[in-house]
């Protein structure tokens, strides 16, 4: 359920006037370093492998999300091509995302295409097979071309994974679709946006009893079969719990799915997700422009605003 918290920081994530007035601040984008992995491919790299070191993968994530000038939806696929050959000489089994938005959707699906396309010509041929081009989810207007650009990739030999949200009534028949197509990896997130009842369960009950469902039909054996990597991306230690438990029921050991959880968000979960033996993949966002995400970060969770007011206050 999205709450009116969120739906105003959303709104504030989305205002191009306070963006730039928030990013001109040296305090509050000290602040996010908490949540942003760094400001340039190089840092974002060190952040990946820094992370390695403690047993935990990366998605990597060029910051930028509902981008209105073309200019900016080319830079951002110029910092994937210049990342990814740079993962795949650190044998990295890092993902990288990427929002439809963020390479041109926004402005017009033509320029989005041109631009995905460029960015599958420089997809490293011989890449790890769990290293994916994960392509996340924006509000609902955006799912039918989101998945029509995952068919694109793949269909020009990138390894294009998509995240599905629990929240929309019509995801369980897109898992089911995206299945019969061998999607080769799955990440399920609750959904972050605020969409009607109508389209979209409104209550965290239904939503996490949604999420289950679907985790179900991820591990189940008809996924195993049609070679899916299920990733189930959440903070919920409860649906956590219940998602181990309904994978050992499966059959499937830690290693053939994966958790997943925001770069700086509850650290000790991540520990303890670790500690249990599971995989866990940190989603790590770089680049300038840095306020959008961070507000989201903290409509998702208000406690999240002590960082900018300490920030703010000079501590
Ligand atoms: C790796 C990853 C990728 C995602 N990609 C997408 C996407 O493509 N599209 C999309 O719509 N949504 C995406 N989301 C967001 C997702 O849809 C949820 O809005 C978000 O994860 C909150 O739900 P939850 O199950 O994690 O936690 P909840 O059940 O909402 O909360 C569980 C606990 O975690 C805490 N918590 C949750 N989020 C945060 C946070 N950000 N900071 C601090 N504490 C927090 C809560 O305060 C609470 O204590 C993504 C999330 C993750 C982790």
């Amino acid at each position: 359920m999205v709450s009116v918290w969120q739906s105003f920081m959303i709104a504030l994530a989305r205002s191009g006037s306070l963006t730039r007035f928030v990013q001109r601040n040296p305090r509050i984008s000290s602040a996010a370093s908490q949540f942003v992995g760094g400001t340039d491919e190089d840092s974002a790299l060190r952040t990946a492998l820094a992370l390695k070191q403690q047993g935990i993968r990366a998605s990597l994530f060029f910051l930028g999300e509902y981008i209105t000038d073309p200019a900016i939806t080319r830079q951002t696929v110029d910092s994937l091509q210049r990342l990814l050959p740079a993962l795949d000489a650190h044998g990295l089994d890092t993902h990288v995302s990427v929002d439809p938005t963020q390479i041109g959707y926004a402005i017009r699906p033509e320029l989005g295409e041109e631009n995905a396309l460029r960015l599958a010509a420089s997809f490293p041929a011989q890449h790890s097979t769990r290293s994916f081009l994960m392509i996340d989810m924006e509000d609902a207007s955006y799912v039918d071309c989101t998945i029509a650009l995952r068919s694109l990739l793949a269909s020009r030999g990138v390894p294009a994974a998509i995240t599905l949200q629990a929240y929309l009534r019509r995801t369980e028949s897109d898992l089911a679709s995206l299945l019969r197509d061998r999607v080769p990896c799955v990440r399920l997130v609750k959904g972050a946006f605020s969409e009607p009842g109508g389209i979209a369960w409104t209550h965290s009950a239904e939503i996490s009893a949604a999420y289950l469902r679907l985790a179900a039909v991820m591990l189940s054996d008809q996924a195993r079969e049609s070679g899916l990597f299920p990733v189930f991306a959440t903070h919920n230690e409860a649906l956590i719990d219940s998602i181990r438990a309904l994978a050992r029921e499966s059959g499937s050991a830690p290693g053939e799915y994966e958790f997943e959880m925001l770069y700086g968000v509850r650290p000790k979960l991540q520990a303890k997700i670790l500690a249990a033996g599971d995989q866990l993949r940190l989603y790590v966002p770089y680049g300038a422009h840095w306020w959008p995400y961070t507000a989201r970060r903290i409509g998702e969770n208000p406690q999240n605003l002590i960082f900018v007011w300490r920030a703010l206050a000079g501590r």
